[in-house]
């Protein structure tokens, strides 16, 4: 007999038990730690389990640790939220916790057993896993700073809500073709990122009016494109396009190979045209055409700093932890900070840093500087600012190279090499070619390879990516140069690049 394909596995175990489902397996299987059917692992992914790499596990350990993601809705975690999740990474996460680039929190060496305790702990305080992963509408990206900030060109929070509210465990959507990432800003930054989702709305002013920008079919890995615009809407037409197009890509999207399941691969063998008029006519309404507007280029798409905010008496202080790894007690330490100054939320960017919401004018400057003391800066470096990791060979199975140490050290190592440099620059690290941490459309990207050393061994190093940049229509994917480096050169490469950029008087690195 044939032996199935990869996609034509995944679709049948889609079939037989859908994702959800799994749940009453977990608690079957930490009840009685029996060994788990793989196919059911793959289903975990439905709550945010993915198996993890062996990498750090002592040989006679043959315990099946996964990865645990927890989704963050609009990025955002309260004190009582960030000390569950603190508890929960010390007793059963080995103190692991990082942010990642989809705003959401990602703990390691978790253990079946657990699951059970730690979902009924999440719950307890408003949080869960379902739909972190698999192939399911995963967490909408949102700005961290909706409603809050003073030049946004409109709040979208309640807008994202009503996603979120249609998006939330909906059994309908539990069988999608791949992951399907959607997209909702007023950000005047335009920091989400648009171009890389696969369904976004981005608000614009036109003559004084507020539409949305719908842009379809983005994204990185297997789906390289930036995505294309399909005109304007109404904010009342948003979310009856987030279903229309939702249901379109469940029920027309490939499923013939994972490697074209994506949104954006419908629309390649559609056309534009075809899926405007398709979506259209399910709509009921036609999109509205004016022109496209300019877009801010993606190194300057943040919001570190302390801020004024829109709620009278209070600011918000944008903040950068590195390579996005928090722990269990820098959220401990996190929230003792919020609640000695007053301050009660955080909100997760997809750069892997966080912005507080809500500072007492008067403690802004206090509150930062009690930060520092657990490493984390609200008037970070361009480097400690923007450069972001994957999750790398310590807990990946895809991964040939460690990301987070070495972006710690290249972070702090251009730091002192360039006190004064004051330039946007963003920088990422991957441990593979797949594109976790967005390679491809940062300045300088770096990306898991076996490279040779000295001897001519394979060893684990990166490859380089240069001059990546999201900027609407004219965004570009950087190219790959072929050059291979060994982690022990990763820094003087990078210093060298930087040092060629100031000599060139260029302005903007992605235009160097
Ligand atoms: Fe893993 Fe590769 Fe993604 Fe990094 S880029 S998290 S190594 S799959």
């Amino acid at each position: 007999m044939k032996k199935e394909t990869a996609a034509q596995r995944i679709e049948r175990i889609k079939i037989e038990k859908d994702g959800l489902a799994v749940l009453e397996d977990i608690k079957q299987y930490a009840a009685s730690n029996t060994e788990i059917d793989p196919e059911d692992i793959d289903r975990f992914k439905w709550y945010g389990l993915y198996t993890q790499n062996k990498n750090l596990q002592a040989d006679t350990d043959n315990t099946l640790y996964f990865m645990l993601r927890i989704k963050l809705e609009h990025g955002s975690m309260n004190t009582p939220q960030m000390r569950c999740i603190s508890q929960i990474s010390r007793e059963f996460a080995q103190d692991t916790a990082d942010f990642t680039t989809r705003q959401d929190i990602q703990l390691h060496f978790i253990k079946v057993v657990d699951l059970p305790e730690i979902f009924k702990r999440l719950n307890n305080v408003g949080l869960s896993t379902v739909f972190a992963a698999g192939d399911v509408p995963r967490n909408v990206a949102t700005c961290p700073v909706s409603g809050i900030e003073e030049k946004e060109i409109f709040d979208t929070t309640s807008l994202a809500n009503e996603i979120n509210d249609y998006l939330r465990g909906n059994h309908e959507l539990v069988n999608l073709p791949r992951k399907y990432k959607i997209g909702i800003s007023g950000c005047h930054k335009h920091c989400i990122g648009h171009e890389i989702q696969d369904l976004s709305f981005t608000a614009v002013k036109i003559d004084g009016e507020v539409l949305f920008a719908v842009t379809v079919g983005g994204g990185l890995g297997s789906n390289k494109k930036i995505a294309l615009h399909l005109g304007y809407i109404f904010k009342e037409q948003v979310l009856d396009t987030v279903k229309t197009i939702t249901i379109i890509y469940r029920d027309y999207g490939l499923r013939d190979s994972r490697r074209k399941a994506r949104l954006g691969h419908l629309i390649d063998e559609w056309g534009l045209e075809k899926f405007k008029a398709f979506t259209e006519e399910k709509l009921g309404f036609a999109f509205i055409e004016k022109p496209i507007q300019e877009y801010m280029p993606y190194a300057r798409r943040e919001h570190f700093g302390i801020h004024k905010s829109t709620i009278v008496g209070k600011s918000y202080v944008g903040c950068a932890v590195n390579g996005g790894t928090i722990g269990s007690y820098g959220l401990n330490n996190l929230a003792d900070i919020l609640e000695k100054y007053n301050a009660s939320t955080i909100k997760v960017t997809n750069t892997q840093n966080f912005i507080i919401l809500d500072v007492p004018h008067e403690n802004t400057e206090k509150l930062a500087k009690a930060l520092l003391d657990i490493n984390i800066e609200a008037n970070p470096s361009p480097f400690k600012a923007r450069t972001i990791s994957c999750t790398g060979i310590n807990f990946c199975k895809f991964a040939v190279s460690e990301t987070k140490y070495q972006a710690t050290w290249l972070a702090s190592y251009l730091e002192q090499r360039f006190p004064d440099f004051d330039e946007h620059v963003s920088i990422s690290l991957n441990g593979c070619p797949n594109s976790c941490a967005h390679p491809h459309v940062v300045d300088i990207g770096l990306m898991g390879a076996k490279v040779k050393d000295e001897e001519g061994n394979s060893v684990a190093g990166f490859e380089l990516i240069l001059g990546g940049n999201l900027e609407g229509e004219v965004s570009n994917f950087g190219f790959k140069t072929a050059i291979k480096i060994l982690p022990k050169y990763l820094n003087r490469t990078v210093e060298r690049i930087i040092e060629q950029y100031i000599n060139s008087g260029q302005n903007g690195l992605h235009r160097f």
